[in-house]
């Protein structure tokens, strides 16, 4: 009792001295404190609400999804019978053809595709001999733009270094040798500075060549591609990926005392730029239609594999998830818009293009897949802080793809140039158990590496995502 009308005394004089006008700091805190309550509450309540609205939605999807066959026939297909899909080559046009078609077959609205010019490089030969201390095939793969040895290729001895620091404080001993980057993988972002930069950062020193040791932690003698760069005032050197096991190999070989030579030989060529498409294709909105949404991947591929991780599988996921909505009879509120980006991996024109053409409408979210199909691990958004909160009151809906959480870092390098205007961005992450740099610009990238439940469970989420964001209260998405 006594405990009780102290109580009452302490809180009644706490509220006289919060009414004392000396006191209006603490009186601000006490107001932005009952805000915040009623704040928390009403997320709450939209979390109790959206959960009981969309769960059904949610649930209806996984199951639709789960036993439909056309997505993986679709990926299959693709990857199988149009092989990869470098920029340029008649594969992706085949492709997109057949994309094209396809997407008007499930009845989108608008099914059209944008005209992009892409670069157009080729591989023809390459050819990696050890000639010195014996004689041995190096198994070897031309990097993305790199241009050829002189004819009947380029012998020379080998220096290797682990790192630029390395190859600057060594910058003396270069002239004249093949220099072969000998990183470790330490992740995918390390290791990709040595592929776009090391044939210039060498070649300023003499290098006449360079290798890198591929960017993958899979250690199975696998050569992996990608893209390179030159710089303008450097000399153009070949520049070319080994295995992880010959660039030690040759790094042994130096600690031995010996220094080893190598004969390279690359044929590739420039040519000029050639005529690509995005594709497009849409869900009509209901209540907001000039309000877009757009979700897509890049068709194209290295000259590796069948491109089926990446980015078949980007494709397949985003294309099906909107052929879901549409299947299981949801109107959305807002514009719901495939896109399927052209020349991501050696230029980025599709997503450029589609910028410059498409700057001007009102996109209200960017989403791509390119990160392989695994299972669900992530919603990842950027974007205002108050949209990415009440994503995350979809947290439960979530939930139902197993241990997936919203997080902040949404992106993708089609919808970069559309991201840089300051449209929100959306990708999911996922979980690929360490394994997708085993296939990424490799051969074995090939439909057997993707599972069929995966694959409906990225279809599901991104409908999921994708579908919940055009439900947004318009408020949520006033600038
Ligand atoms: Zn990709």
């Amino acid at each position: 009792m006594t405990q009780n009308l102290e109580g009452r005394a302490t809180e009644e004089q706490n509220l006289l001295l919060l009414l004392n006008k000396e006191n209006m700091g603490k009186r601000i805190a006490y107001l932005f404190l009952t805000f915040l309550i009623l704040d928390l509450k009403a997320i709450f309540s939209i979390e109790q609400a959206n959960a009981n609205i969309y769960s059904s939605i949610v649930d209806k999807m996984i199951i639709e999804s789960q036993n439909d066959t056309l997505p993986y026939h679709r990926l299959s297909y693709m990857c199988d019978v149009f092989g990869p899909r470098l920029s340029g080559s008649e594969n992706l046009e085949k492709t997109l053809i057949w994309m094209l078609d396809e997407m008007k077959k499930d009845g989108f609205a608008n099914v059209r595709a944008d005209s992009v010019k892409v670069p157009h490089w080729v591989r023809k030969y390459e050819k990696c001999e050890l000639v010195y201390p014996r004689n041995a095939d190096i198994p070897v793969f031309a990097l993305g733009g790199t241009i050829s040895t002189p004819k009947g290729g380029i012998e020379a001895e080998v220096i290797t270094v682990k790192s630029f620091d390395e190859l600057e404080s060594r910058k003396g001993e270069v002239k004249g040798k093949i220099v072969v980057y000998n990183f470790p993988y330490e992740g995918y972002g390390k290791g990709v500075q040595y592929r776009f930069h090391g044939a210039h950062r060498a070649a300023k020193y003499g290098a006449v060549a360079t290798l890198i040791r591929s960017i993958s932690p899979n250690v199975s003698r696998n050569v992996h591609t990608g893209m390179m760069t030159y710089a303008d005032s450097v000399i153009k050197i070949p520049h070319a990926a080994i295995s992880p096991e010959d660039a030690m190999l040759l790094e042994r070989l130096i600690s031995y005392g010996i220094t080893p030579k190598l004969r390279l030989n690359i044929d590739a060529e420039t040519l000029p730029d050639a005529t690509s498409f995005n594709l497009i294709g849409e869900i009509t909105g209901e209540e907001y239609p000039d309000e877009i949404i757009a979700v897509g991947g890049h068709t194209d591929s290295w000259d590796a594999g069948t491109g089926a991780h990446d980015n078949a599988g980007g494709c397949i996921v985003t294309w099906e998830a909107v052929r879901l909505i549409k299947k299981i009879g949801l109107k959305p509120k807002r514009t719901i818009r495939i896109v399927q980006w052209t020349n991501e991996e050696n230029g980025v024109r599709g997503g450029n293009t589609y910028r410059d053409m498409h700057k001007d409408e009102n996109h209200v979210l960017m989403f791509e897949h390119d990160s392989g199909i695994f299972p669900p691990k992530s919603v990842r958004f950027t974007g205002p802080e108050k949209i990415l909160e009440f994503i995350k009151t979809f947290d439960p809906l979530f939930k139902k793809f197993g241990n997936v959480d919203v997080t902040n870092g949404g992106g993708g390098v089609d919808i970069g140039p559309m991201m840089k205007l300051g449209i929100p961005g959306m990708n999911i992450g996922t979980d690929d158990a360490g394994k997708y740099f085993y296939y990424h610009h490799n051969h074995s990238d090939t439909v057997d590496k993707v599972k069929k439940e995966d694959l409906n469970s990225c279809i599901a989420i991104i409908a999921a995502a994708i579908y919940l964001y055009s439900e947004l209260p318009s408020e949520m998405l006033s600038k």
